[in-house]
């Protein structure tokens, strides 16, 4: 096991396209980290770097305080797993399990190489399969071959290339069980690429949202979506997405489009006086006021509004819910969306409900 450590890495294509600026991260020992952000960010050239399979322009990676930017991919000794499984079709997933050692020409006995490649079988489930071929096996049971295949030779740290997003969304669920049951049970560090949110949220100890080639925010799951450190990460962590909602300060009152929202202390030194503010407010904050009590009713901002669409999967419901803005706060949504590649207007909220009791004329919630 390892740890990686990267110090103001860069990434220039021969180009001259700057893919990754300068990023700064420390991955302990037994570690699972996530790398998240959309399409085109550097996750996986971040990836590449570490593995070896891409030069480093600039600053330096270590593995175990030792610097390895010049060292060959084999030397690293760390093990990637592809998104297409990068299996041999004429080889037998025994075959295919024992590979890597094979190619470490006579470091392993046949003894030790078959000890390896079932104690990988088994602990992946593969053990009634070792015979078969990889294209007479399930996507799920491809996936677990070329995990198969990291775990035999013990590498220093697993890297994983978004390993699941050739599957369906089922079976993306199980094998997201399975490889956090794994690497819980190896206690092998782990640096995993997914713009998946779920994989995102419940796979890593810890998180790094990375953004046109720039590290945003590394924290533990919670701490992104409770305390995300700029727009960006408040907007792209959390599904459905956080609201914004544009707003204004006036006495002791920041007016929302829908409703006014009395400022505690630390509000009011935050915000000055008429100052126009974007707000966010995850989907999860609202409740149907019908189905509380008074006394949770009086906690609580009370506003009435149009439901315009509802969407219902079961054990949540999404109501739509358009506002107005004011044409002196509308500039605010308009620059918010430029600085977010259009991620950021939106005209209205979108509030997740337990369930929403009072559809009817002029839907209310
Ligand atoms: P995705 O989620 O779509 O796979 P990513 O975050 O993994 O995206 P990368 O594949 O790391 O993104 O690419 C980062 C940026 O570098 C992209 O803008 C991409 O077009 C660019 N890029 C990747 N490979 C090269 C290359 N060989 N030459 C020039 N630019 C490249």
């Amino acid at each position: 096991m390892a740890s990686i450590t990267l110090d103001n890495v860069v990434k220039t294509y021969p180009d001259g396209f700057t893919a990754v600026k300068g990023i700064d991260l420390d991955i302990a020992d037994g570690e699972f980290v996530i790398l998240v952000g959309p399409s085109g960010c550097g996750k996986s050239t971040l990836l590449r770097m570490i593995v070896g399979l891409e030069d480093i322009t600039d600053g330096e990676l270590r593995i175990d305080d030792v610097v390895v930017n010049d060292k060959a991919p084999r030397d690293r000794d760390l093990a990637m797993v592809f998104q297409n499984y990068a299996l041999y079709p004429h080889l037998t997933v025994y075959e295919n399990i024992a590979f890597p050692l094979r190619l470490t020409k006579g470091k392993f006995t046949e003894d030790e190489i078959d000890q390896r490649v079932r104690r990988a079988s088994t602990l992946l489930e593969l053990d009634e399969h070792l015979e078969r071929k990889p294209a007479n096996l399930s996507g799920g049971q491809r996936q677990r071959v070329a995990m198969g295949r990291a775990i035999v030779r013990e590498a220093k740290a697993f890297l994983f290339d978004e390993p699941l997003s050739n599957l369906d969304a089922k079976l993306r669920g199980q094998m997201r069980t399975e490889i956090a049951r794994l690497q819980r049970t190896l206690a092998t560090t782990t640096v995993y690429v997914t713009h998946d949110q779920t994989e995102a949220m419940t796979l890593g100890d810890r998180v790094a949202v990375l953004r046109r080639g720039e590290l945003q925010q590394v924290a533990s799951p919670r701490g992104l979506y409770d305390q995300p450190v700029n727009l960006f990460v408040a907007g792209f962590i959390g599904s459905p997405p956080m609201n914004f909602v544009p707003g204004m300060a006036r006495g002791d009152v920041l007016h929302l489009p829908f409703v006014d929202v009395p400022m505690d202390d630390r509000l009011r030194s935050a915000v000055g006086e008429r100052e126009i503010v974007i707000v966010g407010i995850r989907p999860d904050s609202f409740e149907d006021a019908e189905t509380m009590t008074g006394d949770q009713r009086s906690k609580g901002l009370l506003f009435e509004a149009d439901v315009d669409v509802t969407e219902w999967l079961g054990e949540v419901l999404y109501a739509y819910i358009p506002f107005e803005t004011h044409e002196a706060v509308r500039g605010k949504l308009e620059e918010l969306d430029r600085d977010l590649d259009g991620e950021g207007m939106r005209t209205q909220l979108v509030v997740a409900l337990e369930s929403l009791s009072t559809v009817r004329d002029g839907d209310t919630a």
